[in-house]
């Protein structure tokens, strides 16, 4: 990794003279991928999800001299300076963004994780149109009371008629923003 080999060219004079038991190894291949599908080869930090990523250590290298999963998260180049060098994003806040990348994951499904990227990207929007078809793929997201079928939902009247359409309005319940605020913030998302 070239961002790697220029980590290594600026150590100091003394760390570079260290035995070879602290020189850092690469981090292993299996290992980078997995933190990279973690956050779907894009940045981890929610409101930005650029590309492309590097691997960020969480606890810094120095310190823990170990490659792990858990102390391993996919940052762009920008969000890796400002955490690593300008220190605008501290090490609780990255951690959570941690902790939530794999509560998200864990629980839901590709498409409900791009409905709640698209909430954090527009904070202002309530609502969201989709496919009827979809529905079944945002199952999670309904049973956990983040989102809402703005019509079907205590308009049984209605039902016959949405079903008719062929796509569905989808409203982001005060838990649903709750959830964005959360993610947004690094605050736990339980
Ligand atoms: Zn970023």
């Amino acid at each position: 990794m070239a961002e790697e080999k220029a980590r290594k060219r600026k150590l100091p004079r003394s760390e570079s003279l260290n035995t070879a038991s602290s020189v850092r190894p690469a981090i292993p291949r299996p290992l980078e991928r997995d933190v990279l599908v973690e956050a779907g080869h894009r940045c981890a930090i929610p409101t930005c999800k650029q590309t492309p990523v590097q691997i960020a250590h969480i606890i810094p290298w120095e310190i823990v001299r170990e490659h792990t999963f858990d102390n391993l998260i996919a940052l762009c180049p920008n969000c890796h300076e400002r955490y690593d060098k300008r220190h605008e994003i501290d090490r609780k806040a990255m951690m959570q963004y941690k902790a939530n990348l794999s509560v998200i994951n864990q629980r839901y499904g590709d498409l409900e994780k791009r409905v709640l990227e698209y909430f954090v990207e527009h904070p202002n929007e309530d609502h969201i149109w989709l496919p009827s078809s979809f529905e079944i793929l945002l199952l999670y997201l309904l049973k956990d009371g983040l989102l809402v079928d703005a019509i079907g939902r205590g308009f049984s009247i209605n039902i016959s008629i949405s079903d008719t359409f062929s796509r569905k309005r989808y409203n982001l319940t005060s838990k649903g923003k709750e959830f964005i605020q959360k993610w947004i913030h690094a605050k736990a998302i339980e």
